[in-house]
Formats: structure tokens, sequence, C-alpha cells
């Protein structure tokens, strides 16, 4: 049978979302395929990585080595090789994360199998894998068909999935002994930086109120801030408010900021340029304010409303409310 191996990206002990949406694209491609799913977990105390997963995936791969503590290229590099050679999973999907950027490439010029980063769907048409990704910042989609071959090589985008409910209850987990480190180039870590940040991490967010250059000037930021707080909703905006150092970079959707999942999203004042889709067209519900009955965001919004976003503030606040 057919086998998706999914490698699991954790850091300081947790599991991080990713691995859960990828666990969730690798069910549904295999449903169809009559595939096992498996979770490749690599660390050194891999064992509460391991019970987060029961339930996600037919088979949990624990490797568990001091070496593998926090990611490192090299160790990394070589036992997923070992693994990949010595197993040939049809598939596995790594996250597009500076993890997955880092090695994917790698590992796919190690072992000589193709490789499609970044992808927005996985399918399955005319004996080959089909991916969706997107070019030129957004602007084009590209779907690929790929050459049949043994295996295959995804990088899946954050965000781009839901995570999902789980497909099995007390997975088969298969520990493998760690590699021999001899050839390793000698890369080593040194220590974990957190960045500092005294700020909110946006996609982590349930409810997002988005400002866009519509919003005007800073002054009336307060305004959208009483309504944000009013329903339980936290901060964003588009690129300019970023640049112009109104809110901080971190709170900015899209291609070139962050991409979010929200129950609701709620976009003031923003036109919906593709980057700023790109980073918010998955959200649950979108509701968005704009002057401009023409702008692009109404294309991805469920629910747009065509006025003046000052007048529209403390109507919704009311709705909201109740
Ligand atoms: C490489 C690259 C990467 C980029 N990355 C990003 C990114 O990550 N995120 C991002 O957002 N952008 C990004 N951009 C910029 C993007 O192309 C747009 O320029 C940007 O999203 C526009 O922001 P906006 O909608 O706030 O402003 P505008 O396009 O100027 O739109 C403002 C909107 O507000 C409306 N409006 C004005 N006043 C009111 C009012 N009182 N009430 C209601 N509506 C009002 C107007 O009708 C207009 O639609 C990127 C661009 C490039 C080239």
């Amino acid at each position: 049978m057919k086998e998706i191996m999914v490698v699991a990206e954790h850091r300081q002990g947790s599991l991080r979302e990713m691995t859960y949406e990828m666990l969730a694209c690798a069910a549904d491609l295999a449903e169809g395929f009559d595939c096992t799913v498996s979770a490749l977990v690599l660390g050194k105390d891999t064992r509460p990585i391991c019970d987060a997963l029961d339930g996600f995936a037919h088979q949990i791969v624990e490797v568990q080595d001091p070496m593998l503590e926090h990611y490192n290229a090299d160790p990394y590099l070589t036992v997923l090789a070992e693994i990949l050679s010595s197993r040939k999973p049809w598939l596995t999907m790594v996250g597009h994360t500076a993890m997955g950027m880092d090695m994917a490439p790698a590992l796919a010029a190690r072992l000589h199998i193709p490789l499609v980063t970044d992808c927005l769907e996985i399918g399955w048409a005319e004996g080959g894998l089909t991916t969706l990704r997107q070019v030129y910042g957004g602007k084009v989609d590209e779907r690929l068909r790929l050459k049949p071959a043994e295996q295959y090589l995804v990088t899946l985008r954050p965000g781009a999935f839901s995570a999902g409910q789980g497909i099995s209850e007390g997975p088969v987990v298969e520990k493998i002994s760690p590699s021999k480190w001899e050839q390793l180039r000698g890369r080593r870590f040194l220590e974990y930086k957190v960045l500092e940040q005294e700020d909110v991490d946006i996609a982590e967010a349930e409810i997002l109120v988005s400002i866009g250059r519509g919003i005007g000037k800073p002054e009336n930021i307060p305004l959208v801030e009483q309504f944000a707080e009013a329903i339980g909703a936290t901060l964003s905006c588009s690129r300019p408010v970023a640049d112009k150092g109104w809110l901080p970079k971190s709170r900015q959707v899209g291609t070139s900021g962050k991409t979010v999942k929200p129950k609701l999203y709620i976009a003031l004042g923003i036109s919906g340029a593709f980057q700023h889709q790109a980073g918010m067209k998955n959200s649950g519900t979108i509701i968005a304010v704009n002057k401009d009955p023409k702008a692009p965001i109404f294309k991805v919004a469920h629910y747009g409303i065509v006025a003046d976003l000052f007048q529209v503030l403390p109507v919704l606040t009311e709705k909201l409310k109740k």
C-alpha cells in the first residue's frame, strides 16, 4: 500500500499547526487512493509530540536522538534521506516554512525526487500528482501535473489547508534508530532566540478587524480599536498601513505579511489587491466595507457593505455585540 509521509514540525516541545494541516491534506488524498498516512517525528524528546499526533495518522515513525533536538539541516537531512530511501513513501509532505524551505530542495536534490514547493492544493489526475501554486507574487495560478514517479516531495503553504478531525485511533508507532553522524558538515545549533514580541500573533486570532488605506490617517485608528475591542477582535492591516508605520509590520496580512485564517475577517477600507487576498481569502467569514462597489475585496467577501466605513462602524458595533 502506498504511503503518504508527513514530516511533523515542532518547536520547543510543541507541534506546529502546520503539521495538522498537512495531516488533514494527506488524509483527504489517502481516502481516494487507499494510502496510509504516517507522521515522521524527529527530535530528542519525541514522546509528547507523538502523543499529540494520536489519532491523526495511521502510523507514527519516531526517531529520537539528542542531535535532533533542534532543527539543523545536517542531521535532519541525513535521517530523512535514509528514511525516504528505505521506506520509499509515495508522497512526502513538508511545511513551506523556514524549516521546509531550507530542507526540501536539498532533500529532493540528494534523492533525485521531484519537488513542488509552496503548494495550495494537491491532487491526482491521469496517473500523475497534481498541484496548485501561485507565481508572480500571486498574480497567476499555476496548475502542474507531474510526470509519473516513484516518489514525490511537496512543501505546503501554511494556512492553505484546514486542520482536520483526525483519521485513526491509536496509531502504530515505529521507532527508528538514528543515523550515524560521521558525514555531517559541522553546522551546529547555537541557541534558540525568541523574537522579542510585545505584539500579538494575528495568525492565531479568531476575529480580525483589518484596516486599509481607507482609514485615512492614524488618528482614526483608535475608533477602529474600540470597535475591535467591543467584538473581541484583533487589529490587522494591509501593507500601506504597515509601511506608513501606523501599525507594526507584524499586523500586516498578505503575501509579504502573514497568512491568516480567522473565523471572521472584517476588512475596512481595503481595496483587496491580490497580494492582500492571498493572505486572508480562506477566512471563515469575510465582511468588507468599502466606498467603491468595484473594489476587488467584494469578490472574496461573503458580506459586502458599500459605504463609508466611519458611518458603518457604529452600526456594525451594535449588530456584532448582539
Ligand atoms: C511584492 C508586493 C507585495 C505586496 N504585499 C502585500 C501584502 O502582503 N499585503 C497587502 O495588503 N498588500 C501588499 N502589497 C500591496 C498591494 O498591491 C496593494 O497596494 C495594497 O494591498 C493596497 O492596500 P489598501 O487596500 O489598504 O489600499 P488601497 O488600494 O489604496 O485601497 C484603499 C481602499 O479604501 C477604500 N476607501 C477609502 N476611504 C474609505 C472610507 N472612508 N470608507 C470605506 N472605504 C474607503 C477605497 O475605495 C479603496 O478601495 C504588495 C505589493 C507588492 C508589489
